[in-house]
């Protein structure tokens, strides 16, 4: 299990301003398939592939924005036959069945929610040049003690392969449910950055307080932690998160957007004075329950971003690129 000690912090030197980092993990039906099955999101993941991908890459394009997108490795397929032979399956407690039941071993015209390969061509087709990074190949847990190693390297191994097929070297990584596992084997596959935990203030509280003191961030819309990468013993960056752009869904729904945002741009210009990094992040299908408005909050969020860059205050970066600058 990945503590905080597990990382030293070799190099936390300032930068000349602040950071602006946008990740994005996008996996269609394969990030909830395991806990809701294959109709759970089923709508949202429809109006994922038809509406806010294309949506999310104007939006990025108007703004300037290089996004990273972590891919779930499966979605670089068009078809496949279901078995993926390949994969050493987890043994996940809460997942008796064989890993892949529910995949449908066809193709993306009969079921669209399970392949991405044109999404991804669109993705890297926008104009304002956009990170692809995985997010594993079938969002197996790989913090859990289900996933052996050898899971973790065939996840890996599968995901690099599909990037691969479609002329892709992938560098930045985000673990499935954000649980960090197996983090030696990253740097093996080409990775140079994850995306860790946010470093929030109450993480060392049990349960239930951390939750209310989460909800009391939420609703006071305190300012996100803005975090600078750090360099882990396993060779690979961590970038960690500042705050999640958490969707309308369920009871959230009853949080105002204007929290929302002005938690986030509290957090730009945190990262603007202290010269340090703003990583925002969430999933495309966050943006399917009220979709209007979500889209409304985030082009908010990207205007004071770009006047923030306008004045010179802050860069945009993908996660890779800051490791990169960081490593050097
Ligand atoms: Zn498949």
């Amino acid at each position: 299990m990945w503590t905080s000690r597990s990382f030293r912090i070799f190099d936390v030197e300032r930068m000349n301003k602040g950071v602006f980092t946008l990740s994005l993990d996008f996996e269609l039906i394969w990030g909830t398939l395991d806990l809701f099955g294959p109709d759970g999101f089923r709508s949202a993941c429809e109006r994922e592939r038809e509406v806010i991908i294309d949506r999310l890459l104007a939006l990025v394009e108007e703004f300037q924005i290089p996004a990273t997108w972590c891919i779930v490795g499966h979605l670089f397929l068009d078809r496949c036959d279901g078995e993926h032979k390949d994969i050493v399956r987890p043994n996940h407690a809460w997942f008796p069945r064989d890993w892949f039941a529910f995949d449908p071993g066809s193709d993306a015209e009969k079921d669209p929610i399970f392949y991405g390969r044109d999404l991804v061509e669109k993705i890297l087709a926008c104009p304002v040049r956009q990170e692809i990074g995985s997010h594993s190949f079938s969002h197996v847990i790989f913090s859990d003690r289900g996933c052996s190693r050898a899971t973790a390297e065939s996840e890996l191994r599968a995901c690099v392969k599909a990037a691969r097929e479609m002329g892709v070297e992938m560098r930045s990584f985000v673990f499935p449910r954000n649980e960090v596992g197996h983090l030696e084997l990253l740097g093996e596959y080409g990775f140079r950055c994850y995306r860790g935990p946010e470093p929030h203030w109450y993480e060392k509280w049990p349960g239930p307080v951390r939750r209310l003191a989460h909800l009391w961030d939420v609703i006071t819309a305190a300012e996100p932690p803005v975090v600078l990468p750090l360099r882990t013993e396993a060779g690979v960056w961590n970038v960690p998160g500042s705050m999640i752009y958490f969707p309308m869904h369920a009871a959230r729904r009853y949080i105002p957007m204007s929290l929302r945002v002005r938690r986030a741009t509290r957090g730009l210009e945190a990262a603007a004075r202290e010269r340090k990094v703003f990583h925002l992040w969430f999933h495309p299908t966050n943006l399917a329950d009220g979709m209007e408005e979500m889209f409304a909050g985030l082009r908010a969020i990207f205007e004071r971003a770009a006047e923030l860059r306008r004045e010179g205050r802050i860069a945009f970066r993908t996660m890779s690129e800051l490791a990169v600058e960081y490593e050097r």
